[in-house]
């Protein structure tokens, strides 16, 4: 160890991220210009284009790319870089976007790169085509600061992420794809700006539908109502057992969370909840929002109020998500959601109950070397203590990568911060947030390929 020497080299990296920035910022601009959704219905050809532009990036910064053909799906981008020997790491992110959604609703247009106070607009500006940059500028740093890359690189950039693709599923079964050392899975955002974060728990989820069916149909209910079975008020019965009298969710067992608290105050900011209005449950926040189950009904079937006539409801029908613990089994989960709310069925009427979706979430190890060294490169480039957090939107290729490559450390870190308003309209990156995290995955690779000490 020479700590003198490595704060040189510390400081000589700093430097050629500084320099690599307008480019991975240009890189990040035209890969926002190509409107690559996914989503069925949406052109193909933006999608293919942003493939072509991903692997032109991954050139550039020396690797040789070709195009993964995901049964089924859009091709994922693969850049490789081998170093025979090395700590082998694997850089995830992944090219296609959400729709843009209301055009009215933003600022300036959504394929339109467009600075305002620091930050690039756009859709896919932050998710995650932040994610692609910011593999690609730390290579570039790296390769510039040291020379060469002492670490064998794989970078793996999924074409259909936003849409449940298929690349999850296809590494389970071509594990091959994803055997590293350590696994970057560059789509997430630290808890603030500013704030090195690492993500160590995801929650899972699982849906069905609730239909419940009782006459042939609506019956007048001054002449028949009391007796006849209401399908709807049967429904909300069901529906009512989702959460106690307290408002948790206690269909299956949560845990106790132990990472950074989360502050009630930002919590209430981000979602617009006025600080007069009630949170539901018990616990900390941080269980709340990460280690307990929690049920909501997210759409529903019944008559619209307007034009609503004296009848009793002849059917009705619900669909219920539960986002489930990390490192709960989807399978499980949903059992105990079924049986939940079959035992939850009032009066004898007729239910059924479909299963639908389900995505398992993640528990991630943080006792291990590559975990250590992101540790140290996070809190080297900000200059602060990491904080661990738990995100509720699931990752499925998480959880597959650890079922693929059990050997591997996952880590989860990117430049997606609160702010970055992903999937919604005026969706952006804060430039100098990128620039750190930029910093702080070089700092990674060096650290990990025993460049730094
Ligand atoms: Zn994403």
């Amino acid at each position: 160890m020479s700590p003198a020497g490595d704060d040189a080299s510390i400081e000589g990296l700093r430097a050629a991220v500084r320099e690599v920035m307008p480019r991975v910022r240009s890189d990040l601009e035209a890969l926002v210009r190509i409107p690559s959704c996914a989503f069925h219905g949406f052109p193909r050809e933006p999608v293919r284009q942003a493939a072509d532009e991903t692997a032109r990036i991954l050139e550039s910064v020396g690797l040789s790319a070709s195009m993964l053909d995901v049964t089924g799906g859009e091709p994922a981008v693969v850049g490789r870089g081998p170093r025979e020997g090395a700590p082998r790491v694997l850089l995830y992110a992944h090219y296609d976007v959400q729709p843009a959604g209301d055009l009215d609703e933003w600022h300036t247009p959504p394929f339109e790169p467009t600075e305002r106070e620091g930050r690039l607009y756009g859709r896919g500006a932050a998710d995650d085509k932040s994610g692609i940059v910011m593999h690609a500028g730390a290579i570039a740093a790296v390769r510039a600061a040291f020379g060469e890359v002492p670490v064998d690189i794989t970078v793996l950039i999924e074409g259909e992420e936003e849409c449940s693709g298929p690349l999850a599923d296809f590494v389970l079964v071509h594990p091959e794809v994803v055997q590293a050392d350590a696994v970057v899975i560059g789509d997430v955002g630290n808890r603030a700006l500013g704030e090195p974060t690492l993500v160590t728990a995801l929650r899972g989820l699982v849906d069905c539908t609730v239909e419940v069916r009782t006459l042939p149909g609506p019956a007048h209910s001054g002449m028949y109502g009391g007796p006849a079975p209401d399908a709807l008020l049967a429904l909300i019965r069901i529906l009512d057992s989702l959460r106690d009298e307290s408002g948790d969710t206690v269909i299956i067992p949560g845990f106790e969370w132990t990472g950074a608290p989360v502050d009630e105050k930002e919590y209430r900011e981000e979602i617009g909840l006025r600080p007069d209005q009630p949170l539901f449950g018990t616990g900390s926040l941080a269980d709340r929002l990460i280690t307990r189950p929690s049920a909501s009904v997210i759409g529903i079937d019944a008559p619209r109020v307007e034009g609503a006539i004296n009848a009793v409801i002849p059917h009705a029908r619900a669909k219920v998500s539960l986002r489930i613990p990390p490192g709960v089994e989807p399978a499980a989960a949903m059992d105990a959601l079924v049986a939940h709310l079959r035992a939850a069925v009032p009066w004898g009427v007729d239910v059924t109950i479909t299963p639908g979706d389900s995505g398992r979430g993640a528990l991630i190890a943080t006792g291990g070397p590559a975990y250590a060294d992101a540790r140290w490169a996070l809190e080297t480039a900000f200059g602060k203590p990491v904080g661990e957090a738990g995100e509720g939107g699931s990752i499925p290729l998480v959880a597959s990568v650890m079922q693929a490559a059990p050997q591997a450390e996952v880590l989860l870190m990117g430049a997606e911060d609160p702010g970055a308003l992903i999937h919604a309209p005026n969706e952006s990156v804060d430039l100098a947030e990128l620039e750190t995290m930029v910093f702080a995955e070089a700092l990674f690779l060096a650290r990990m390929g025993g460049a730094l000490a």
